[in-house]
């Protein structure tokens, strides 16, 4: 049962504690401890927009916002339902017994559970960087993608926010679309753009953080939907393309909703056969709530763009990691259901699969042109404190895992950063230069953490480090 008036809901209560957003600020406050670092430290002005760095008046303030805005899950779900017929929205509603957040998890993949000692309540849970991975990796894929590709993406964007593009503004976007792609490609050539995409993938996989890339980086602000400056702008036609990918992924859920029954305990709820179906209800309900025919192949084309990224990310993941099918099956099925349960006409299929046919090809040239990066192993974070400390900047590798810690301090962060513990711990054995200076860096990670009033860090950092021991030992 809810409290009957007043004050938040369980479910909203199980949300925020599922985010942690006040202990990692907490932590923070540990590990910046002197006063005058309570005003927005200098590489904030990359993380942070000029709003958000004028409307806050210290860091701690304009940090809870961030953490609270890395949470665009709600919005995206939002969008997701709004156009389903009445009765769905109904059942999918947001209340007191169905709530959706970004949680402290380095997956991709979303999932739902009950809410404990609650009779029906249940919380869609997206991993924190999810959504912002997509949007990221979009705006990369987005450069080399075909002019007819990001036509038809823009166009089905416009109509599903709800923006009537008159014909003369469909003319003047046609011509500025093949100037300005020509551009972008001949600035970002694909084996730059592979190598971009394979550093912002690596850090997911590894770190369950998402950096800005360098592409979005120099491109950024995207003007808002109704400014004419949109128009052609580099971040337009990823931003539209990320719409319907983040769309899939809600709607999954939402059939996950509908159809499945769930417990309070997540990590069995994800059976396979379950999965497939909840991929093939979320692309049906996608198309059927489509108005135009370039938004119905845009909904197919956003589970693939989803998928697509799935499957880079699933190869740099350890096995036991796995909750759901392999993005492999899972495309190979999704294909399947285009074929037979989707209403397209003949037109839109035809045109739908020599779509996705280049944006499989794509991925595969993106993937092979990045293959280099991927031999041998890569701790970033060992990689990052090495280089500050050899350069005398140690505090800038504080600074740099402050902003990983944006997202929310994220399990796999944990275990990288505990992996890098002992291997220095080793290396300080067999008197390795400078090892000792390293790791007196990172352990003011550790002191923090635990000086900090958020204990789960402390003891989740901890864990993790003697599940690294203990593998040591075992090598
Ligand atoms: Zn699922």
């Amino acid at each position: 049962m809810q409290p009957a008036s007043g004050g938040p809901s369980k479910a909203r209560v199980y949300l925020s504690k599922r985010q942690g957003i006040q202990e990692v600020c907490d932590w923070f406050v540990a590990l910046h401890s002197m006063p005058e670092r309570l005003r927005p430290p200098p590489w904030a002005n990359e993380c942070f927009s000029e709003e958000e760095l004028a409307g806050c008046e210290t860091f701690l303030e304009l940090l809870l916002k961030k953490l609270e805005t890395v949470d665009l899950a709600e919005g995206y779900y939002s969008r997701a339902i709004a156009r389903l017929p009445a009765e769905l929205q109904e059942k999918l509603k947001l209340s007191d017994e169905l709530v959706v957040g970004a949680e402290r998890r380095g997956d991709i993949n979303g999932t739902v559970c009950r809410v404990p000692q609650t009779d029906r309540a249940v919380a869609i849970l997206i991993p924190m960087g999810t959504t912002a991975l997509i949007e990221r990796c979009c705006d990369l894929i987005a450069i080399h993608t075909g002019f007819d590709f990001s036509t038809i993406t823009n166009s089905a964007f416009y109509s599903r926010v709800g923006v009537r593009e008159s014909a003369r503004r469909k003319l003047k976007r046609l011509w500025r679309t093949v100037i300005e792609k020509r551009r972008l490609k001949k600035k970002y050539p694909l084996h730059w753009v592979a190598f971009q995409l394979q550093t912002q993938l690596h850090r997911q996989a590894t770190l369950g953080v998402v950096d800005v890339n360098d592409f979005t980086k120099e491109a950024l602000p995207l003007p808002s939907v109704l400014s004419e400056a949109r128009m052609c702008h580099p971040l337009e036609a990823g931003a539209s393309m990320a719409e319907f990918a983040c769309h899939f992924i809600m709607l999954h859920e939402c059939a996950h909703i509908l159809e499945h029954t769930f417990t309070s305990s997540d990590r069995t709820q994800h059976l396979h056969a379950r999965e497939f179906e909840a991929d093939a209800i979320a692309l049906r309900l996608s198309v059927q709530s489509s108005r135009t025919a370039h938004e119905r192949i845009t909904s197919c084309l956003g589970a693939f763009v989803f998928l697509l990224i799935n499957q880079w990310l699933y190869a740099a993941t350890p096995e036991s990691t796995h909750t759901h099918p392999s993005p492999a099956e899972r495309i190979n099925a999704l294909m399947k259901v285009i074929a037979n349960q989707v209403p397209l006409t003949h037109v839109e299929r035809r045109l739908l699969h020599g779509l996705l046919s280049k944006l499989i090809v794509l991925f595969e040239r993106l993937y092979q042109s990045s293959a280099i990066l991927r031999e041998g192993t890569n701790n970033t974070v060992h990689n990052v404190l090495t280089a500050h400390v050899m350069e005398g900047t140690p505090e800038k590798f504080l600074d740099t895992v402050s902003r990983w810690f944006l997202f929310g301090i994220p399990d796999k962060l944990c275990h990288a950063l505990a992996l890098t513990r002992v291997e220095l711990e080793r290396e300080v054995q067999s008197g390795t230069s400078r090892a000792a200076e390293k790791l007196e860096v990172l352990m003011k990670i550790y002191e923090s953490a635990s000086h900090s009033r958020a204990s789960w860090l402390a003891d989740e950092l901890d864990a993790a480090y003697q599940a690294a021991k203990r593998n040591q030992a075992n090598e």
